[in-house]
């Protein structure tokens, strides 16, 4: 069967959503086609966000489907081009601050709620100058938190929108298995619809790939098969770190994700905070391949707060030659940590770690920080984490407890492992075209974000070129 449109999008997360958006608004007679192997977002169910418990579904429907990675996010939108992405390398940090405003005027205008975290610069310096003594750097990024219900619902409303006014289709459940270009350019891609054996081909004038980190490795084959040039992105590997409210809530409070990044005693490896959820949750994600790996998000709704902060804590490498598979060296560490717990994320108490000794479910009951992921298996994340990673990772707790005392506590809780699969950056132009005329790749998946804000951002940049040039 063949089908033809102006243009497809492959992948219907922020990058893809704002891929559309932005062109319906200048281009209202071009077809779109959005497709996405996950559902559409009512039909979004996560059981382990029901019952703790992961079925591990296919597609999961925490990191596929109508917005993406978006739809159960936290919801932060972080307002500055020092976070989130490397959108500055492709154009100068006014452009990239103009962008994101206006992305964020788009979130505000389908129901974002007005509140800024960070504004306050005379608290922010105070936290700023107290780091400082410690070795520590506080990246400053105002932020705008929906909450992941009100994400879901900003992104919902987009879909009406997109749906009812404007001349673009979304197709759920439609998995593309391969880009097809011609001499000239592009020509469209194959694509599998759930419940039909027969391959679908699209013939597009253009096409847009947004497939977001779970696509990152389909992405990478892709560009191999189609001659496109990639580069080794860092690879972040790290655990997620849950303490009471109290340990942090000084500094979420007035900034409510404090970005702090470290450089570790032994290794001087970079390692950072990221993804800060006060009063949140921590979660299981799954990636193809049966991949488990640990994430977090908080409610806006104060009456579903946890007592508990959860954050990222991540240490960051970049491969150099002739090594050029961080996904798969990402993807291992986690299948470590699946392997010891029977498929599911790892949780140690950082004092049994310390001591060199497993945590078990009698250890994980004395522990006054109590669990939120309970589905979480107690382990010893020393047989997971390369040595380099676990010290770097203990080096940096122990140098944030100056600033956010108790975190180096025996019941700071530990999930592995979490790994960001940013990986393989494509080689694209300014407006995000690849070599292959006519084919453009944004997002997270192709390397060049790491957030909800910079990904929309690659999508308006898109938007516009094709807007000229279509
Ligand atoms: C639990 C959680 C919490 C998060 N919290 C935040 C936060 O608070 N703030 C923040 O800025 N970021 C957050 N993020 C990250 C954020 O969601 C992502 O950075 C963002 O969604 C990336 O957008 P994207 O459009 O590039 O990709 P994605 O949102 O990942 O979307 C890509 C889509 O492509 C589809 N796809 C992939 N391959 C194919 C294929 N071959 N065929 C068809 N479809 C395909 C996928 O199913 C997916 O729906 C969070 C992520 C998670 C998982």
């Amino acid at each position: 069967m063949k089908l033809e449109v102006d243009v497809l999008v492959i992948g219907a997360g922020p990058a893809g959503i704002f891929t559309a958006l932005e062109l319906s608004k200048h281009r209202s007679d071009l077809k779109i086609l959005i497709v996405d192997k996950g559902n559409t977002i009512e039909k979004r169910r996560c059981p382990a966000r029901e019952t703790g418990v992961c079925r591990n579904c296919t597609p999961c429907s925490i990191t596929s489907g109508w917005s993406g990675a978006g739809a159960f996010s936290d919801g932060k939108l972080s307002l500055s081009p020092a976070v989130g992405g490397r959108i500055t390398e492709y154009m100068p940090p006014e452009k990239a601050q103009e962008l994101i405003d206006y992305a964020d005027s788009i979130y505000r205008g389908f129901g974002a709620r007005d509140t800024v975290h960070g504004l306050d610069t005379r608290r922010v310096e105070e936290i700023q100058y107290e780091a400082s003594r410690y070795n520590i750097q506080l990246i400053h990024s105002p932020v705008r938190h929906l909450g992941t219900e009100l994400a879901a619902e900003v992104l919902r409303a987009m879909y009406e929108y997109l749906q009812n006014h404007t001349r673009t289709e979304f197709w759920e459940l439609s998995e593309v298995i391969d880009i097809l270009a011609e001499p000239e350019g592009i020509a469209g891609a194959r694509i599998r619809r759930r419940g039909q054996d027969e391959l679908i081909e699209v013939k597009a004038r253009y096409v847009v790939v947004a497939p977001g980190r779970g696509g990152a490795g389909w992405l990478t084959e892709q560009t191999v098969a189609l001659g496109i040039e990639t580069e080794n992105n860092e690879v972040d590997i790290g655990v997620r770190v849950e303490v009471p409210n109290s340990i942090l809530d000084h500094l979420t409070k007035d900034l409510y994700e404090p970005k702090l990044v470290y450089y570790s005693d032994t290794f001087e490896l970079k390692t950072r905070s990221f993804c800060v959820n006060p009063g949140g949750v921590v979660s299981e994600e799954h990636y193809d391949g049966g991949i488990a790996v640990v994430n977090g998000h908080s409610y806006a709704d104060p009456a579903m707060k946890t007592s508990n902060t959860n954050f990222a804590l991540l240490v960051s490498t970049r491969f150099t030659r002739p090594f050029n598979q961080p996904i798969e060296y990402g993807r291992y560490i986690a299948r470590l940590a699946n392997m010891l717990t029977g498929g599911g994320v790892m949780v140690q108490r950082l004092g049994d770690l310390l001591q060199g000794r497993r945590t078990d479910e009698s250890r994980l009951r004395k522990s006054t920080t109590v669990p939120t992921l309970k589905s979480a298996v107690p382990g010893d994340l020393s047989y997971v984490l390369p040595e380099r990673y676990l010290i770097s990772l203990t080096e940096t707790l122990r140098a944030f407890d100056n600033i956010a005392p108790g975190l180096y506590s025996r019941n700071t809780l530990l999930y592995g492992v979490e790994v960001k699969f940013y990986s393989s950056k494509v080689k694209v132009s300014n407006t995000f075209e690849t070599a292959i005329p006519r084919l453009y790749a944004i997002g997270d998946g192709a390397g060049i974000t790491r957030g909800l804000m910079q990904a929309s951002t690659t999508g308006i940049v898109v938007a516009r070129d094709l807007a000229e040039k279509a």
